[in-house]
């Protein structure tokens, strides 16, 4: 039995791996795989229409917002983002949350200046810094909601005088969101979405096409929406697979349902670590993701051993990232609580073999 804690690409239903294989072999019964339609045929048309609805529906998006399949990953969209957004001379304003929004800044400096409202670089990120003002005269607003390396989420977004940007790779579906409060929300497939290759960018349509700048056409989020993500070959097998998985999201009760369970899941594991002598979480409680949850043995000496019982115990991608070290348990939609619990025995093990 293996348990996937992995950060990303990281665990989805095995419902939907097994949908997803058998499409390879034969399409909707076809006789073709998904593999060689064309993105053109009416049947990939009606896949597109079927995600752009589920996303829609899954998270109340609003009329007035253009849902687009795209590529490049979200590192693409901290370029993309400020093209579309950041006119020539412009301010925006960003705040510093990790490794991701420090890259995210890193780009846009390239169109425009960039105001960093507030950081918790200082304290290697272990929090979500909260007062800070946002200019009235920036062109937008960008946060990144979980910060999947550091293992910090905004439970609480501002309010902005400004369109709001945010990069929700890595807990878009897993929690209630007002995309109304938002001008431009992207995601990295490859945590609760589908597989990497596919993008996912809401976009507020009377943002689009106001920079001023010349911008090549995949660059350009209009020409996108005007083709509705058809501008050029998209990535039919991810966006597909994303498709199922939408649908299983669905039937698990949409994305409300996905909060509650990813509490509880997250609690359970946070409670253990405050509980354990061996363990201690890495950043402040309040600001605790729901997503990643990063911890680290109390006594340097009891990484290694710990890790070593976890992998026999058949725990995947616990090790965390060099930048916070000791341990980080994703814990996305699809990882059952259950195997929450199996990490959590395995700790209580570990204390009692160490006490
Ligand atoms: N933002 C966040 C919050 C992420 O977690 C990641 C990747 N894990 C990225 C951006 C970069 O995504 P990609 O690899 O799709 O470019």
């Amino acid at each position: 039995m293996k348990y996937n804690f992995g950060a990303g690409p990281c665990i989805l239903p095995q419902e939907v791996f097994k949908q997803a294989s058998e499409a390879v072999l034969n399409f909707n019964g076809t006789g073709l795989s998904i593999l060689e339609i064309s993105h053109r045929a009416p049947e990939f048309e009606a896949v597109m229409d079927e995600s752009v609805h589920l996303v829609k529906e899954l998270l109340n998006v609003p009329s007035g917002y253009s849902v687009l399949f795209l590529q490049g990953g979200a590192s693409l969209q901290f370029s993309m983002v400020p093209a579309n957004l950041l006119a020539e001379g412009q301010t925006a304003a960003y705040l510093d949350t990790g490794a991701w929004a420090s890259k995210a800044m890193k780009e846009a400096k390239l169109f425009g200046n960039v105001q960093v409202v507030a950081s918790s670089k200082e304290s290697n990120y272990t929090y979500i810094p909260k007062d800070y003002e946002i200019p009235a005269d920036a062109a937008y607003f960008h946060c990144t909601s979980n910060n999947t390396i550091f293992g910090t989420e905004l439970f609480s977004f501002p309010k902005t005088p400004v369109p709001m940007v945010s990069d929700m790779s890595s807990d878009i579906f897993s929690r209630e969101i007002n995309v109304e409060d938002f001008g431009l929300i992207y995601a990295g497939a490859q945590k609760n979405l589908g597989p990497a290759g596919v993008v996912l960018v809401l976009v507020k349509d009377e943002l689009l096409g106001k920079s001023g700048r010349k911008l090549p056409s995949m660059l350009d989020y209009k020409i996108h929406a005007d083709n509705k993500s058809l501008y050029n070959t998209p990535p039919v097998f991810s966006i597909y697979t994303a498709m199922l998985n939408l649908r299983w999201l669905k039937a698990k009760g949409g994305v409300g349902q996905m909060e509650k369970e990813n509490t509880a899941k997250a609690a359970a594991l946070y409670e253990e670590i405050d509980r354990n002598p061996i363990f201690k979480g890495t950043c402040q409680p309040e600001d605790r993701s729901r997503m990643n949850v990063c911890f680290v043995t109390e006594n340097p000496e009891h990484e290694k051993p710990f890790l070593k019982l976890a992998e026999e115990r058949g725990m995947i991608g616990i090790k965390g990232h060099r930048s916070v070290g000791g341990f980080r348990a994703s814990i996305y939609n699809a990882l059952p609580i259950t195997s929450v619990y199996s990490l959590v025995e395995v700790m209580q093990e570990f204390a009692q073999k160490n006490a």
